[in-house]
């Protein structure tokens, strides 16, 4: 099968974060029938890869053999150098069972703390991975770097925004309005590589 999407197909967005679900909308600009894994009653895989490549390909797959139907997946996640590249991979699992990332932020400036970290440089990853039903799979990735304030700051976005200013701005993705960190996410970086791939 060729690596195309037509516009308006149906498309699985195999994410159970409504922030990401929100944003891999918005990405894409209405040019498929984006729907989400949720609706369709499909569970959520054990990320069980050790990198964000191989998790976006495992949530890509899972949903588009269990539906039929192209899948797109995102992981992602924040990388601290000087953890090195901690929380990484584990960034929703530093939040804990109940998703709380007030926990996860804090828990990153005690790790912070307890080195005496003077370098607050990261970045956040997005591995996208679009997987048609018979395997066939495409994966591209893109990165924002940027440095961590605490405390944070903004209410709003999703996650650990509150603690990213991605590097030459003064607002931290927090803080900003979504079109604005959409130009210049991690995700946004990675969209435009999938788009080229696909539509280009
Ligand atoms: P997963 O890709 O669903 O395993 O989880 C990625 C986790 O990384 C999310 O739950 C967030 O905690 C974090 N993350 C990924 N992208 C962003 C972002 O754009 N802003 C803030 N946090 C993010």
């Amino acid at each position: 099968m060729p690596l195309r999407l037509e516009p308006g197909t149906r498309l699985v967005a195999a994410t159970h974060n409504p922030g990401k679900a929100r944003e891999i909308s918005a990405l894409l600009d209405g040019r498929f029938q984006v729907v989400p894994a949720s609706e369709l009653g499909l569970g959520a895989p054990d990320e069980t890869e050790n990198s964000f490549a191989g998790n976006a390909l495992l949530k890509a797959r899972h949903a588009a053999r269990a539906t039929g139907l192209p899948a797109l997946a995102d992981d992602s996640g924040l990388s601290v150098r000087a953890l090195d590249g901690a929380p990484g991979i584990f960034s929703a699992r530093w939040a804990g069972p109940d998703r709380d990332f007030a926990l996860a932020m804090a828990r990153v400036e005690q790790r912070l703390d307890e080195i005496h970290a003077a370098d607050l440089s990261a970045w956040f990853t997005s591995c996208l991975c679009v997987a048609w039903p018979d395997d066939t799979a495409l994966v591209v990735e893109g990165r924002v770097d940027g440095e961590l304030v605490f405390p944070g700051r903004g209410e709003r976005g999703f996650g650990y925004d509150p603690i990213f200013r991605p590097e030459g701005e003064t607002l931290t993705f927090g803080e900003m309005e979504p079109e604005r960190k959409d130009a210049m996410s991690h995700r946004a970086r990675a969209f435009a590589r999938l788009k080229e791939a696909l539509f280009d």
